[in-house]
């Protein structure tokens, strides 16, 4: 039997899964109830399981046949801090909560194919399945690595997902090399001289200098990072002043920044640190660059880019499987597991009318019809990456 077929037998249950969790979610590292139903599930399977590997990380392991060989298999478990806007009778029943992201559909798919594999075991020799915590933001991914994830259970490979809204269902998209974006968030402190407002030759005004700062970063895409690369700096915040009569001592600026590699993020940086110094030493102000790099940039190695596709493409046929997607310009926490393992990330359509709201927004939904597609791609990742004999 294909196994897409086998793993539609149990779609119910699959569907029943994913509603509960997604009427339950929890914020990053907060993912009591969803890791113990997680855990306790893989324990059901048949699988060994793991806990508190990055806080509430989980890991499922299943071992067949006695080769050296290992894969991961990875699915985040968090929600937002969105308050749900549907009218499902699985809505969230956690007020200003949300799997607005489809990370129940992502953690219900890895389930699936644990179940599967368990059943089956037609592999040789360990599959990891993991489930990792805090991946809008909060870094659960590195929080896994550090606490020894790979050294605990190493994986020759590493793969992992995201829904589509807007791809349809039962279609797959990739990209080799870089395909996500890494994600900076900078602060720029602005120290002035207060002063009267009606007197500005007696201070140092910060509001005028944090607004030429917020102007001249605008070149650093524009004239700093080369045109064939592609980056984004957006000043998203501006912070000063509280009186129409008083010329404020400080003012801060907040944004973001994104690209795709190591060394643009180091330019930007760079630029920044001196755009916003020089530009307020010229008019006798002082400003302190923090800079903070929150995701590497999420790169698929070109093997295993290769390897998820043709298996997506066994699963769907090849023409619906889209090897050439385009740069993502958001950010992806996986992208710290894929620092230390080779593997690759690809995206499962959630639809183009049902499942085609956006994520992050108060009206999206995980697209059920989605369920067992995603859970065939990992169990089949698993069947052919350790192919018995
Ligand atoms: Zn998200
Ligand atoms: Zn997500």
């Amino acid at each position: 039997m294909q196994i897409i077929q086998r793993i539609g037998e149990f779609h119910d249950d699959l569907t029943e899964w994913r509603h509960d969790i997604h009427a339950h979610p929890e914020l990053g590292f907060e993912e009591q109830r969803t890791s113990d139903l997680v855990a306790q599930k893989l324990a059901e399977f048949g699988c060994e399981v793991f806990r508190g590997i990055g806080k509430t990380g989980v890991v499922g392991r299943l071992r067949a046949g006695n080769s050296a060989r290992s894969i991961g298999l990875r699915a985040d478990m968090d929600c937002l801090p969105i308050e749900e806007a549907t009218n499902l009778s699985y809505r969230s029943q956690n007020a200003g909560r949300m799997h607005a992201c489809g990370h129940d559909g992502h953690t219900t798919m890895l389930l699936g194919a644990a179940r599967y594999l368990a059943e089956t075991r037609n592999f040789d020799v360990a599959v990891h399945l993991i489930f990792q915590p805090a991946e809008e933001g909060l870094g659960g991914g590195k929080a896994m690595v550090e606490d020894g994830l790979f050294d605990r259970f190493p994986c020759d490979a590493i793969f992992g997902m995201h829904n589509r809204p807007g791809l349809a269902v039962g279609k797959f998209q990739i990209r080799t090399g870089a395909m996500m974006a890494g994600g900076a968030y900078f602060d720029i402190a602005i120290t002035g001289r207060g002063a009267h407002g009606a007197r500005p030759e007696a201070g140092i005004d910060p509001v005028v200098t944090a607004s030429h700062i917020a102007i001249a970063l605008q070149t650093i895409v524009s004239r700093n990072v080369r045109p064939v690369d592609t980056a984004v700096v957006s000043v998203t915040q501006i912070h000063t002043g509280e009186a129409y009569s008083v010329i404020p001592e400080r003012a801060t600026i907040g944004g973001t920044a994104r690209c795709f590699s190591k060394e643009t993020m180091a330019l930007i940086e760079r630029n920044m640190r001196r755009i916003a110094s020089g530009v307020a030493s010229g008019f006798g102000a002082t400003a302190e660059l923090d800079f903070r790099i929150i995701f590497p940039p999420l790169v698929n190695d070109a093997t295993e880019a290769r390897f998820i596709a043709d298996v997506a493409a066994d699963l769907v046929g090849g023409d619906n499987v889209n090897r050439e997607g385009g740069l993502v310009m958001a950010s992806e926490d996986f992208s710290y597991m894929l620092e230390h393992r080779p593997g690759a990330y690809i995206q499962i359509g959630n639809g183009d009318g049902i499942g085609g709201c956006e994520v992050h927004n108060p009206g999206y939904d995980f697209n059920d019809a989605a369920l067992p597609l995603g859970a065939s791609l990992f169990a089949r990742l698993a069947e052919r990456k350790l192919a018995c004999g």
